[in-house]
């Protein structure tokens, strides 16, 4: 039995009907969201195969999985033709992920099929998928075909190295950039994603060659500003060939994120575990070369990604670098796979965590869904916040412990809600090296600091996406207050003088809280928080989470300059809100500014 587990940002939309006529004019009620292989199909190898299925109804999927030729389910024994059906029940706003540990049992001709079929039919409506991947493995390589024409993967030709006196030098440099729409479309760097070459010879695309190399490096990993440099040497026949290019892709993952599936794009995995794919849009650079030179060099080259995929991989790269600058002792994995969907369903969610537990004990795989609409840093951060929140509660050191994991699968959801939006803001304060973010665009922009003070007449914690679900808030802004560790100084605001309740700064100990203890509740947390830290501190923590119940109870936040009381509806009695001034703040030393 597999059990998943879901975690949302759930946005409140107005647009939910439109989402409902869009999913109507769909033809096909189930659908192939992605089929590759993931590894080196060679002798005697383990791969994966990962599948992934969408639907728009609710309803029993059944999936059947052929496998016909030299690779089959790895549980199994080698035979000619093996057979596999699943079935799953699927709600319409869900994604079936599925990976099989595939046997590569030597060299040979595979094909592997699968047919997806809803249990019901539906009138005008094709009820089924199918998808097909043929295999070729021989001694030394491998090439996959994928049906879909789209997502061609090429076979790359490692080490191609024929003898030749010729010794050529290669320089590249540039940068990897998309324009961030969440801050006035400026060219943002794809931080911590990889650059690849490889040479094409006589317009083969098919073919992508890596010829051995005398020094240098096949990738270069992309700095915070999308800065790649690439030098190498190479002793090959270049003037020999009709024609010579160099291309230059981009991997769609980086040290965060394993696997960004989005669709369209090349797609390419070859022998030397390159797991990559390239962008929708084909955003990679061809480069003419003349063989008869000895000295290439490229500068300042740029390649553009577009800028949803763009917005996903850098706002997790940077995730990533935060909670581990936070906190180091997060329990492996630290790469989750990530899909970045136009639509779920008829639901309106903004992105989505799901963590699987299998019946082998593994807590593998995660992944995050976004939604197309909502590539932007509060919601990608989000849902990475749920998963850092999993590697913290969720896993065990040995990754097999399954009550550890019912524990965390277990913690109501304004502990786990809560969490997902202070760890949003205080990522995005880091990103950008102040409070909150430059992203203006959305209407929710989730400042975990302000939310106590803001009120829209019905709610407190009004610009809070979650402002429905106080529980939900008070959790988020009372980790805020305890986790924040600016100086009072110029931020203390009068009102609340001589009380010694302000941001306390206890960043480690928000997340080694969450590591050491399973938690059934907010409170729980908030008592064990007070047990371990001195009376001061304790009282501190105290009036904050007092504060965030009864906004009567004072509490200074770090930056308010000047807090007054106003009228913000007509009415008897008039509904009073807060009117708040800020000073912008910078943090102390001990941070690191990522953005420049
Ligand atoms: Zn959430």
């Amino acid at each position: 039995m597999k059990k998943v587990f879901i975690l949302l940002l759930q946005v409140v939309l107005f647009s939910s009907l439109n989402l409902y006529s869009t999913s109507l004019t769909r033809d096909n009620v189930i659908k192939t969201y992605d089929c590759h292989i993931l590894g080196n199909a060679l002798p005697d190898s383990l791969v994966k195969l990962i599948y992934i299925l969408d639907t728009s109804v609710s309803d029993s999927i059944i999936v059947s999985y052929k496998f016909d030729g030299h690779m089959s389910p790895a549980s199994g024994t080698y035979l000619e033709i093996t057979e596999l059906n699943k079935t799953i029940y699927l709600n319409s706003s869900n994604t079936f992920l599925d990976t099989l540990e595939l046997k590569v049992w030597g060299t040979g001709n595979s094909m592997i099929s699968i047919l997806s079929s809803t249990k019901q039919e539906y009138e005008n409506k094709e009820n089924q998928d199918y998808r097909f991947l043929i295999i070729t493995t021989t001694t030394s390589d491998y090439s996959v075909i994928n049906q879909d024409s789209i997502h061609t993967e090429n076979l790359i030709v490692l080490n191609e190295s024929p003898f030749s006196s010729t010794r050529h030098y290669f320089h590249i440099n540039g940068k990897v950039v998309f324009n961030d729409i969440n801050q006035n479309s400026i060219l943002k760097g794809l931080y911590k994603s990889k650059v690849f070459w490889f040479f094409i010879f006589n317009n083969d695309f098919s073919t992508l060659y890596k010829p051995y190399i005398v020094s240098g490096n096949y990738e270069s990993t992309c700095d915070i500003n999308g800065n790649f440099d690439l030098i190498w040497q190479v002793d090959y026949p270049l003037s020999e060939r009709n024609s010579c290019k160099l291309i230059v892709y981009v991997q769609k993952s980086n040290y965060a994120c394993n696997d960004l599936v989005s669709g369209g794009g090349d797609f390419i995995i070859g022998s030397g575990g390159f797991g990559t794919r390239t962008f929708a849009g084909k955003q990679y650079l061809i480069l003419d070369i003349d063989g008869e030179e000895t000295s290439h060099n490229y500068d300042n080259l740029e390649i553009k990604i577009n800028s949803l995929d763009g917005a996903i991989l850098r706002n997790l790269a940077l995730g990533r670098e935060f909670h581990e600058t936070r906190y180091q002792n997060l329990s492996e994995p630290s790469t989750i796979g990530v899909i970045r969907k136009d639509k779920f369903g008829q639901s309106n969610w903004a992105g989505v965590f799901h963590s699987e537990f299998s019946a082998v004990f593994q807590c593998t795989p995660n992944w995050i869904e976004i939604r197309s609409d909502y590539c932007n840093p509060e919601v990608i951060l989000h849902e990475y916040g749920h998963y850092v929140h999993f590697r913290l509660a969720g896993l065990s050191t040995n990754n097999t412990n399954f009550l550890r994991y019912l524990d965390w699968a277990n913690t109501p959801s304004d502990l786990k809600e809560g969490w997902a939006m202070f760890v949003s803001f205080a990522n995005r304060s880091y990103n950008s090296n102040k409070y909150g973010d430059d992203y203006t665009i959305h209407r929710y922009h989730g400042d975990t600091e302000k939310a106590p003070f803001c009120y829209n007449g019905l709610y407190r914690f009004s610009n809070l996406s979650y402002y429905n679900q106080p529980g939900y808030c008070k959790f988020a802004c009372y980790l805020q207050n305890v986790y924040d560790d600016y100086s009072e100084n110029d931020f203390m605001h009068i009102d609340y003088d001589g009380k010694n309740n302000d941001d306390i700064g206890l960043g480690q100990l928000v997340y080694s809280v969450l590591d050491d203890h399973p938690f059934v509740s907010t409170s729980t947390y908030h008592n064990y928080l007070k047990s371990v830290t001195n009376q001061e501190m304790s009282n501190s923590i105290n009036d904050i989470w007092e504060f965030m119940n009864d906004d009567e109870h004072p509490m200074r936040p770090a930056q308010i300059t000047s807090l007054s009381l106003y009228q913000i509806a007509i009415g008897e009695p008039p509904a009073l809100g807060y009117k708040l001034s800020w000073n912008s703040m910078s943090y102390a030393n001990s941070y690191n500014n990522q953005e420049t």
